[in-house]
């Protein structure tokens, strides 16, 4: 396979909060990555913009630390690190103020993209979307990104809109849940709309159950106080988990196109019933294996956030009535694994009237570890002896099937800042699903607030809480284990 780099425009980018955690992490090595790979073409810029004074020069040493700290030491080119730097500028800008605004609009070209990465707070969104606009910096053509989370609850979510919409129109409104940039997330589209094979099964007359699972086995120390105020459902299940459910769930898009992408995923969010309160499972884990439990990491010994939550969703639509979906993530698992399983129904007739070992087809897509797919068959057991049926995987690991190509692929920020410059929307979060999808979030946390629900403990390295087992069980199925 040979690897394909799409060129982009010649570029500037301006990541505010360019000193922060997540530019470190991510957006600043990510850009290195791209620059590598031959995507920052011509003189494109990275202008680095955050409260504390630096020089371009101390900017510079930062991101190379950054680099040095988070790329992979096969990645670490000192002559490329060294041309990269050429590219980093730094301006120092007070969100809240009128402090280097005018020295931000000096130093932004105006005949090439322009691109705006907002990583910091969200109570800064505002005041950074009219500085640009008041000081002229930002034009109709530029590109804002915005940072989860994108609000805490409809209310929330819709000023936030309505405060970006007055400076930038939805088109120039990037919102990012960088679950979208994964390979695997967008290769659920692949795998549903360039195959027929599975197309046809792709509804509730085939598949009896759907389960998506994001397991981690972290905890919430150090950023427990941010944490607390957020709970699993907003953190993972109303942004991440809900774009799963979508890309499973949406009927297919007439075209690879932003709009009818997002038109789509919009149409299955509205169409999620309510969440009954017996269909809601939330846990909190305890103390152990040597370390505090979520009430000591989240330093409120009262919290009744989750740190798990598990639920049954049904789509009240033509497609999926019958189907429910079955979610579940959670902190301080047994493993880190991200899939989504899809089990399909009983053959309508079996032939074999004495066969043993019959199991239903699964298709699990695997977002890690091992990016890849499983599909479970049923095949003859080899031997004498009658017919009996066993189960076995057909198995691709995309890094084994597609070569060393596969290991080199963009994370998902270097690929979703690319988007950003070639101004595609697919991949990012229009306004309007964001405020349905808190809109059927926002009921389920009134739900527990009001009945003043405690969340269920659960041992540190197990599957979760107990009643989560339940939820499953009392239906005739039961969770996948988590490995
Ligand atoms: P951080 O606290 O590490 O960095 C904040 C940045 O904002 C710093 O560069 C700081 O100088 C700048 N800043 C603060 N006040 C300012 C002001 N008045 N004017 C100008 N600059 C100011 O935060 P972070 O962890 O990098 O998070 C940034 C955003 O990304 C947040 O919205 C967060 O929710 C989101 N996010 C972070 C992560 C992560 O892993 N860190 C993951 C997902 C989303």
């Amino acid at each position: 396979m040979v690897s394909r780099v799409i060129p982009v425009e010649v570029f500037d980018l301006v990541v505010f909060g360019g000193t922060g955690d997540l530019a470190r992490r991510k957006i600043l090595p990510g850009l290195y990555r791209r620059f590598l790979s031959g995507q920052m073409p011509g003189d494109s810029r990275i202008i680095g913009a955050a409260r504390a004074e630096h020089t371009d020069e101390e900017f510079r040493s930062l991101v190379k630390e950054a680099i040095l700290e988070f790329v992979p030491e096969n990645r670490q080119d000192q002559t490329a690190i060294a041309d990269f730097m050429k590219r980093l500028h730094y301006v120092a800008i007070d969100a809240k103020g009128e402090g280097g605004w005018a020295k931000l609009k000096e130093v932004m070209r105006t005949d090439v993209v322009n691109a705006f990465y907002f990583s910091v707070a969200p109570s800064l969104f505002g005041d950074i979307a009219l500085r640009l606009k008041q000081h002229g910096i930002a034009d109709d053509n530029a590109r804002i990104v915005v940072e989860k989370p994108f609000g805490r609850d409809l209310a929330s979510a819709k000023a936030l809109n309505a405060t970006l919409a007055k400076h930038f129109n939805e088109g120039q409104i990037y919102r990012i849940d960088h679950y979208l940039g994964k390979e695997t997330v967008q290769n659920l589209m692949a795998v549903r709309f360039a195959n027929i094979l599975f197309e046809p099964l792709w509804k509730s007359e085939y598949i009896d159950h759907v389960q998506i699972t994001v397991a981690e086995t972290v905890s919430v120390e150090g950023r427990g106080a941010y944490y607390d105020k957020s709970g699993a459902m907003r953190d993972m299940v109303q942004n991440h988990m809900m774009q799963l459910l979508c890309l499973i769930a949406m009927e297919p898009p007439y075209h690879f196109d932003p709009d009818a992408v997002r038109d789509e995923k919009l149409k299955v969010i509205r169409a999620l019933d309510p969440v009954q309160p017996n269909d809601i499972v939330r846990g909190q884990y305890l103390s152990g294996g040597g370390q505090g439990g979520y009430v000591e990491h989240s330093e409120n010994e009262q919290s009744k956030t989750e740190s798990y939550i598990a639920l049954k969703a049904h789509i009240s639509n033509w497609r999926w009535k019958g189907t429910p979906f079955y979610l579940r993530t959670g902190k301080r698992l047994r493993a880190r694994a991200s899939e989504i399983a899809i089990t399909f129904r009983e053959p309508p007739h079996s032939i074999f009237d004495d066969a043993k070992g019959w199991r239903e087809n699964v298709l699990v897509i695997r977002l890690q570890p091992d990016e890849g797919m499983n599909l479970m068959v049923m095949i003859k057991e080899p031997g004498p002896g009658g017919m009996r049926l066993a189960q076995v995987p057909l198995d691709m690991t995309f890094a084994d099937a597609l070569g060393p190509d596969a290991e080199d692929v963009p994370d998902a920020y270097e690929r979703l800042i690319m988007d950003v410059i070639r101004g595609n929307q697919t991949l990012f979060m229009r306004g309007d699903e964001v405020e349905a999808a808190w809109a059927w979030t926002d009921p389920i946390i009134a739900g527990w607030e009001a009945r003043g629900d405690k969340p269920q403990g659960y041992d540190p390295g197990s599957s979760g809480p107990e009643d989560a087992l339940m939820l499953m069980h009392r239906d005739g199925r039961r969770w996948r284990d988590i490995r």
